[in-house]
């Protein structure tokens, strides 16, 4: 060990499924002696100490070990936070100098000295920061291996010929890596957004990220080696450490940017075994106003226990609101249970949850993985649709919900899928394996578990 305390500053992007991995592993480096300085953007970390429970030291941001600090993230109030390349361009922007500034005022006599950087794998020019002032890095994907593979690898997809020099698929179908199945470009997470000007955006911004990797001295993502094994065995530099046990943190803040309803668990607690659905989208996914009342109508046709996280923008697209049918909520009573924010991971650990309609966000993916619960899969955009391949096409735990023509998933397709799931022993089998897969490798010896020790000490020495 050096002279100093190890202290690592972690940056993650401005996003909740990054900020709430990112504070778990800095809990997990924290509980490995080192100190933390944890940098959000104001409006999240407003929104993280805003969202906490209980009043405590914690709330201020002051743990033992983990320090929040904020800076701007360069938009004016009121900007669409939502919109992600420019919020990235804003960034990219407005954050560097701060952070150098930091780094060098913690050098000053009496100051707590930082050590090292924990930066977000889609945040290159963190690596640069750490670069310029001399310090050990980590970049940590809080995505699949294969993501990560995948925006690594753009170059070599442009001079392969599957996507072109704006990342525009030239193929339909190529071979992520052997051992994998053929997958569809269209799937690539850059691809996955909706309107062309965020495609190429997305794709310009990826590739310049790439040019800084080489100065990180470790790349970590929170994945495990028995789940994408093929990826692992081809491409060793990605190590996984996860999955990481996010959400566990009794009464310290984990980074969630709404409150969480916890009377939810009680609901969850008078529901028999194995019998209702949980229906949860993230923090980015919205439905038009159709689209919104057709899922509360396909959830009311399942006749079954639900429990639904319907965040207050969830049916916001084209400024719609969250309208339920008419005579919904009095039809469904005590049946249905609707909660803005839901403790998602304690929810997931619940012996009454039977299935999860989920956007396949990965946090979400690896959550109903680590529990052993089948999925409904119905992806909005980024590497979602990836991950539900893992889910359908790979690991074979879960069934894929399809637009009809007209971009709807309709009620019937919801019941009749929903009614499939319940009745397939063979996927609830192959997902408590998966369970089992997950959890051998986060305990001693297992691989991530060896992983987090190898990286740790490569941060500290
Ligand atoms: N989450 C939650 N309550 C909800 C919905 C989501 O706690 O009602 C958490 C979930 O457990 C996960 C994170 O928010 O850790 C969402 O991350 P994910 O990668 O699944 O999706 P994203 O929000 O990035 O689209």
């Amino acid at each position: 060990m050096g002279h100093h305390q190890p202290h690592a500053l972690v940056v993650p992007y401005p996003a909740q499924g990054h900020v709430i991995p990112l504070l778990e592993l800095s809990y997990c480096l924290a509980d490995h002696g080192f100190k933390i300085t944890f940098v959000q953007t104001d409006f999240n970390h407003a929104r993280v100490i805003g969202a906490a429970s209980a009043p405590s030291p914690e709330k201020e941001g002051l743990t033992d070990r983990i320090r929040l600090v904020s800076f701007s993230d360069g938009l004016a109030a009121g900007e669409d936070r939502n919109h992600l390349w420019k919020l990235s361009l804003a960034i990219k922007n407005a954050m560097p100098s701060r952070l150098e500034e930091l780094i060098r005022h913690s050098n000053e006599p009496g100051e707590d000295k930082i050590t090292c950087m924990i930066v977000d794998g889609s945040l290159g020019w963190a690596l640069e920061v750490a670069r310029k002032t001399g310090l050990r890095s980590a970049e940590f994907w809080p995505t699949s291996a294969l993501t990560a593979v995948m925006i690594m690898a753009i170059p070599k997809l442009i001079q392969d010929g599957i996507v072109d020099e704006d990342g525009v698929p030239m193929k339909e179908m190529f071979q992520p890596c052997p051992g994998l199945p053929l997958m569809n470009t269209a799937n690539l997470s850059w691809n996955c957004f909706r309107d062309a000007e965020s495609r190429k955006k997305s794709f310009q911004r990826l590739s310049q990220n790439n040019q800084m990797r080489h100065i990180a001295d470790v790349v970590i993502c929170n994945s495990c080696q028995e789940i994408e094994l093929p990826i692992f065995t081809h491409l060793p530099r990605i190590r996984p450490i996860g999955p990481i046990l996010t959400g566990h943190r009794l009464g310290k803040p984990v980074g969630h940017f709404w409150p969480e309803d916890t009377t939810c668990i009680d609901w969850l607690d008078e529901q028999p075994t194995n019998s209702v659905i949980y229906v949860a989208f993230g923090s980015f996914t919205m439905f038009d106003q159709r689209q919104f009342q057709e899922l509360a109508l396909g959830l009311e046709l399942c006749n079954r226990p639900f429990l639904w996280a319907v965040r207050p923008d969830l049916g916001a697209i084209h400024g719609g609101a969250e309208a339920y049918p008419r005579g919904f909520r009095e039809r469904i009573g005590s049946r249905g249970r609707m909660v803005s924010w839901a403790p998602q991971q304690k929810v997931l650990a619940h012996p009454a949850v039977a299935c999860f309609v989920s956007h396949c966000g990965w946090n979400s993916t690896l959550e109903g993985v680590r529990n052993g619960v089948p999925f409904l899969c119905w992806p909005y955009f980024t590497d979602q649709f990836l991950n539900q391949s893992y889910i359908c096409d790979v690991w074979r735990i879960g069934l894929k919900l399809v637009p009809d023509e007209d971009g709807i998933v309709s009620k019937e397709q919801i019941k009749s899928k929903v009614e499939e799931l319940f009745l397939d022993e063979g996927m609830k089998a192959r997902a408590l394996v998966l369970k089992d897969f997950a959890y051998a490798s986060v305990r001693k010896g297992g691989t991530s578990f060896e992983n987090v020790k190898s990286f740790v000490d490569a941060l500290r020495s």
